[in-house]
């Protein structure tokens, strides 16, 4: 089991379960050297295999480009790696159910024990505070550094009109979070219908946040989707 192979099972893992499609992807840091990491060409995420994957360096610089094409977001990776040095898998996604927080004024909470990471706080990065009218993608290093400045020291950020990043210390959990995340915000929605306006909902409250979190390595859920996704190859 080697960590490119790991990177080649969350590519298939967050694409089955409709967290990533033919958008978005996922890096891991170099275990060598905290100064690079990697990340496939550009390709649908559903289709990676290991001699997919390249090297870049923290500017989000190809280490060996060979003529293959790269992720135009490939700068979100490289700029949250930079300002997080504890975090070594990032995410970036246009999960569905969480764009409607990202364009309303209803914070992401917590709803379960599954997502307790939700109740650190889930900012929300205006791409139009670093510039305006663009086509929402962070395309550079200085939207890619505003990003990780939105993000700051939470699991996940929301994309306004486009997505969402998240972050964790390994490969396993930042998968987890990817998914529940996706969930958090689907059932969160419902509950919100349900109770209706002003309705009261029961959110997690900060201890338990806390307390949730020893369950969310997400570890026997990990064994079950790397073995799936690889099995596809
Ligand atoms: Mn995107």
């Amino acid at each position: 089991m080697s960590l490119l192979e790991d990177l080649v099972a969350a590519n298939r893992i967050l694409a089955e379960h409709g967290v990533i499609d033919g958008y978005g992807h996922v890096s891991v840091r170099c275990e060598k050297n905290p100064n690079r990491y990697w990340i496939a060409r550009s390709l649908a995420p559903e289709l990676v295999t290991e001699a997919d994957l390249m090297e870049f360096d923290l500017d989000s610089n190809p280490i060996d480009q060979r003529g293959r094409p790269m992720y135009t977001e490939r700068y979100i990776h490289g700029e949250i790696y930079k300002t997080r040095p504890e975090v070594n898998a990032v995410v970036h996604n246009h999960s569905p159910s969480v764009i409607p927080f990202g364009i309303t004024q209803q914070p992401m909470r917590p709803v379960y024990h599954m997502s307790g990471f939700v109740g650190f706080g889930v900012p929300v990065f205006e791409i139009r505070d670093s510039r305006t009218d663009t086509d929402l993608l962070v395309s550079d290093t200085y939207l890619g550094a505003a990003l990780a400045k939105t993000l700051g020291n939470k699991p996940c950020a929301l994309m306004r009109g486009h997505g969402a990043v998240v972050v964790a210390e390994n490969i396993p959990v930042v998968v987890g979070r990817s998914i529940y995340l996706e969930m958090n915000a689907r059932l969160q929605s419902q509950a919100m219908t349900l109770a209706g306006p002003g309705g009261e909902i029961t959110y997690l409250s900060d201890g338990e946040v806390k307390a949730s979190l020893v369950r969310q390595d997400y570890q026997r859920s990990w064994q079950l989707w790397r073995a799936k996704g690889l099995s596809k190859v």
